[in-house]
């Protein structure tokens, strides 16, 4: 049992419950991608790295390599207007090394998505170059619901390019900007 002794003049108190350390700090928790845009399965993910985490900061990389269909600051706008229902969840924009920018937040970890096993070999190879970038900074793999599994971005850009109705892919607002910005930039 967890407990000590209290004495006090010599006289017996009975066993008093430890107090238990608790950090006093928050664990906060970075999860990082291109969100171009987001989708129900980024989204399901927040939610369950939501539950947790004390914090959980969606970090939008400005990715130089890739075309994205919104810029930097669209793509943190449509991940805000996602979580509004998750008070502990923030959305921001980063670029430079992810291992750096997760030790400037003070994170304790990155979340990542696995959705099968074809993102194992890339994910894991991020995860150790992480590591060796900075030790401190962990990986923690989370899935989605299964009906999720097959979504990604990509898929969802090339629906909706293609005039199909995404709908049940990503959050309503996200929509109505992928129909705007498409009728703009087809
Ligand atoms: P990146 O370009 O960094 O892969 P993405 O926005 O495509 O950025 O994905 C960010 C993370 O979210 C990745 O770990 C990816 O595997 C995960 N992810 C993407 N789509 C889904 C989904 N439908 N369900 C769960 N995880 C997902």
């Amino acid at each position: 049992m967890v407990g000590q002794v209290a004495l006090n003049g010599g006289r017996f108190f009975g066993i008093q419950p430890r107090r238990r350390c608790y950090s006093a700090a928050v664990r906060t928790v970075i999860y990082p991608g291109s969100f171009d845009p987001l989708t129900n399965g980024h989204l399901d993910l927040i939610e369950r790295a939501a539950r947790l985490f004390d914090r959980v900061i969606v970090a939008v990389a400005e990715n130089s390599d890739k075309q994205p269909l919104f810029s930097t600051p669209e793509r943190v706008q449509l991940v805000a207007g996602a979580i509004h229902h998750l008070p502990n969840v923030t959305a921001d924009g980063f670029d430079g090394l992810l291992v750096d920018y997760v030790t400037q937040r003070q994170g304790v970890a990155v979340i990542r998505g696995l959705r099968a096993v074809s993102d194992f070999e890339f994910e894991f190879q991020l995860a150790l170059m992480n590591r060796k970038l900075n030790e401190s900074v962990e990986t923690i793999f989370l899935t989605p619901k299964e009906t999720y599994t097959f979504l990604s971005s990509r898929i969802v850009k090339e629906i909706a390019r293609l005039g199909g109705d995404v709908a049940q892919f990503v959050p309503a607002h996200v929509q109505s900007a992928m129909t705007a910005k498409l009728r703009r930039t087809p």
